[in-house]
């Protein structure tokens, strides 16, 4: 007979570990299905972002900009070197650590407040019960008052860019190369593409990005767009607009492999022979041989999850969040479902404010925005004032060799009320949280202008730009 919980969870993600742990917060007698296993083939909690996304490009990000700053930014503090090297293995062995700790620490969580840890794949049937099929091969049920679907999303693969592990790889790959592949092509100039391209380049491998999109970083605003490329560019990633790639060919044996990937761009048919090939395109919710027949759940035409804006998917019971929803795929999002969700099943008024939502993109210099982009608010026929800071004049940001980027603060031109903020530079994945609280409070531009902040900070470029709405930046002509 299947065992009853209040709440069950069908995936340890960032949506489902955080639904998890406030609803057995909330009292709720609650267990967390997951099924993912980690590199040394023992259960993982934490999902993607935990396992093979965010932390551990995080890691690989920090490690390989720190060698790229010892070629290029510690020459300028006077500090030379001679013989560097990179250990590959070292690197990755320090990602696989932190990767252990922190999907170790879920477990602890989940122990310290007592939801119950399944590890197997769990599959929804009707009548709101989970049958488990746990990696020993035996097979459980479970029973939930609700079923809370945080089921993820994997990496979309191309029909002719089939992932071999090796040479044609998607993001679990790339974080694991054993050696800085000498070319490496990128399809997909998105965040993970542009993210783990600048991993594998800072280290020295010839990077190739193949975009097919005519336009770079079209959801980001288009000068924070144009900043990134000119700096990207001489940073000497390759990145190809307008590039369609549709065909691959792996050529060679062992070390001597090859991929020849055939695109097509404004020129015609095109050729490009890398060592590696990252592809980068997206990822797709992860919904297949998730629900029995009966169960009454709706998938639409791109996997995802039917859902209304309280995460409820219709049938009594039955909830969905994550990357498995609508909505951007960033685990943050998936944070804040979770916890709404759990709290309504309490009775709570549980919300997520998409519009507020941050972006970042951990490049050199990074990228981070949150509200909409001039080009939204002119389709929208929303009047807006505009004001924005070069990193350039922050004394901050020079000493520290970071002089890219700007901030700009986009704001009602009646109300003055923030309804954007975009930024590029030094610590912006950081500094965004600053125009997100605005947001949330509805604060306006003067009240951002009017708040004391420290010197010298790189948080004074926000100020100045905010101060820049009102024209009446003091570092600036206005
Ligand atoms: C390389 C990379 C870098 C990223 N960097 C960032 C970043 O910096 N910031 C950011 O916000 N986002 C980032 N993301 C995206 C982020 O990882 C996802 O948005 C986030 O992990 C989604 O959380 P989730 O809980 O919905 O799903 P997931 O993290 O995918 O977790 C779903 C879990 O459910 C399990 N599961 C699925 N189906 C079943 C089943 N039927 N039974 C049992 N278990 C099941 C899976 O094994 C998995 O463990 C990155 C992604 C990648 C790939």
């Amino acid at each position: 007979m299947a065992e009853q919980f209040d709440v069950v969870v069908i995936g340890a993600g960032p949506a489902g570990y955080h639904a998890a742990i406030r609803a057995a917060q909330l009292g709720l007698k609650t267990a967390c299905i997951d099924a993912a296993l980690g590199k040394d083939g023992k259960p993982a909690l934490g999902g993607t972002c935990l396992r093979v996304g965010c932390i551990p490009s995080k890691a690989l990000l920090d490690s390989s900009r720190q060698y790229w700053n010892m070629g290029h930014i510690f020459g300028d503090h006077g500090i030379s070197f001679k013989d560097a090297k990179m250990d590959v293995e070292k690197m990755v062995g320090r990602k696989d650590a932190i990767v252990k700790q922190f999907t170790g620490g879920i477990a602890q969580l989940f122990k310290a407040n007592k939801v119950a840890a399944y590890y197997g794949f769990g599959q929804l049937q009707a009548g709101n019960v989970v049958k488990v099929k746990q990696h020993d091969g035996s097979e459980v049920e479970l029973k939930g008052t609700n079923v809370i679907i945080a089921a993820g999303s994997d990496s979309i693969e191309l029909p002719f860019a089939k992932f071999d592990g090796e040479t044609i790889v998607d993001n679990v790959g790339a974080l694991d190369f054993t050696e800085v592949p000498g070319r490496l092509a990128v399809i997909g100039a998105g965040v993970i593409g542009l993210e783990l391209g600048s991993v594998w380049k800072r280290l020295g491998a010839e990077v190739t990005i193949l975009e097919a999109m005519p336009e770079f970083l079209a959801a980001a605003d288009a000068e924070v767009a144009k900043v990134a490329a000119r700096e990207f560019k001489k940073q000497g990633l390759d990145i190809r607009l307008g590039a369609k790639v549709s065909k691959t060919e792996v050529t060679g044996k062992g070390k001597k492999k090859e991929v020849v990937v055939t695109y097509t761009d404004g020129e015609g048919e095109k050729t490009l022979t890398v060592d590696k090939l990252l592809v980068a395109v997206g990822r797709r919710a992860a919904t297949q041989g998730l629900l029995a027949e009966g169960t009454g759940v709706q998938v639409n035409e791109r996997g995802q999850i039917v859902v209304d804006d309280h995460c409820h998917t219709g049938v009594d019971g039955v909830w969905a969040v994550g990357d498995c929803v609508r909505g951007p795929m960033l685990a943050h999002k998936g944070f804040e479902e979770g916890i709404a969700v759990a709290e309504l099943i309490a009775g709570l008024p549980g919300h997520v404010n998409f519009d507020t939502i941050p972006w970042v993109i951990y490049t050199e210099p990074e990228l981070a925005w949150v509200g909409k982009t001039e080009a939204q608010l002119k389709a929208e026929g929303i009047p807006y004032k505009a004001g924005s800071f070069p990193f350039a004049a922050n004394g901050r940001a020079v000493a520290m060799v970071e002089p890219a980027g700007f901030v700009k603060v986009l704001a009602h031109a009646e109300t003055d009320r923030v309804l954007g903020m975009h930024l590029v530079g030094a610590n912006v994945s950081e500094l965004v949280h600053e125009g997100v609280l605005t947001m949330e409070f509805s604060g306006s531009a003067d009240d951002l202008a009017r708040i004391c902040h420290a010197h010298p900070s790189l948080s004074e470029v926000i100020h100045d730009a905010a101060m820049a709405v009102g024209k009446r930046a003091i570092h600036k002509a206005n």
